[in-house]
């Protein structure tokens, strides 16, 4: 992951390049980013597939440095290795909580990491958040991924259970690119599964079908990641898939943007 990582360091200028290849220099800078204000969140929207209309807006995050936009790839894998994701990760959910606020009912989700979930009282600190930012917790959907999920099984159903008593939903993020068994699935708190962009891409279409029967017999609702053109949004739409979220629809894009996106949405 290190190589692939470098290799697309060709985006940036040399003496940046320079810079994040010194890991301690990247470690260094990154822990002060949180507290110089050099984070900042772009918003993907989540559509609904039949009608375009805009029901969520996914927290993706970016690193303001030396005056370029550094996307996760860059950093979040260190921020993971050095513990830097928690206070981050907690950064995040203030920020995306906060324009919550103003979008409800359309909701945020935000991704958290292993790491922060396991933190003491997570659900506590999260509905303390919510409370904070006057938002219901139907405004607020957190993305963990199945391996997440599957380890230390006990302690994270108590937490995402307290979260969902609270009505925040529990999305599994990159669904079908780990473990799970789809009998194991059936017994995870979870409310939305999020379809990994590689089924979609690669046209995997009857394995896409499966997930989407199976999803709606367990009650859950299913995002289709990675939607970039019409012919892949066709083939969600008649596999009856609800919701989709990609390049078709839009990039991630800054916070203003989604308010501009909400109103010109005359269905709210
Ligand atoms: P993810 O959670 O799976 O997020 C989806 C990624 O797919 C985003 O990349 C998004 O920009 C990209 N994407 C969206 N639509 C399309 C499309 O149509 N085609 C393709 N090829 N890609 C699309 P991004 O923003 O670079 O984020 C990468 C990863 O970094 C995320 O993957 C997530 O795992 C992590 N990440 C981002 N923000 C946060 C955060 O606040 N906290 C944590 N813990 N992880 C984060
Ligand atoms: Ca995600
Ligand atoms: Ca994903
Ligand atoms: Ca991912």
């Amino acid at each position: 992951a290190k190589t692939t990582g470098r290799d697309r360091l060709v985006l940036f200028r040399p003496e940046l390049k320079e810079a994040l290849l010194r890991r301690s220099t990247l470690a260094g800078a990154l822990r002060h980013a949180v507290t110089r204000g050099e984070l900042e969140l772009h918003y993907q929207p989540v559509v609904e597939l039949a009608t375009g209309r805009i029901v969520a807006a996914e927290a993706l995050m970016r690193w303001r440095y030396a005056g370029e936009s550094v996307p996760p790839l860059h950093f979040v894998p260190l921020a993971e290795q050095t513990g830097l994701i928690v206070p981050m990760g907690w950064w995040a959910l203030r920020e995306a909580c906060a324009q919550a606020a103003r979008w409800f009912p359309t909701a945020v989700t935000v991704n958290v990491s292993a790491h922060q979930l396991r933190e003491d009282d997570f659900a506590g600190r999260v509905l303390a958040i919510l409370k904070a930012a006057k938002v219901p917790g139907e405004g607020l959907i957190i993305e963990v991924t199945e391996s997440v999920l599957i380890t230390d099984a006990d302690a994270t159903r108590a937490t995402l259970e307290r979260l969902r008593s609270h009505g925040v939903r529990v999305a599994v993020d990159d669904f079908g690119t780990g473990y799970s068994s789809l009998s194991y699935l059936m017994s995870l708190p979870v409310d939305v599964l999020k379809l990994d962009k590689a089924f979609v891409a690669q046209r995997q279409d009857a394995i896409t079908g499966a997930v989407l029967k199976l999803a709606e017999v367990l009650d859950l609702v299913t995002i289709a990641e990675g939607v970039e053109d019409e012919d892949q949004a066709g083939v969600l739409a008649r596999l009856g898939c609800p919701w989709a979220q990609g390049y078709l629809y839009s990039t991630p894009v800054p916070a203003a943007d989604i308010d501009a996106l909400l109103a010109a949405d005359k269905t709210r």
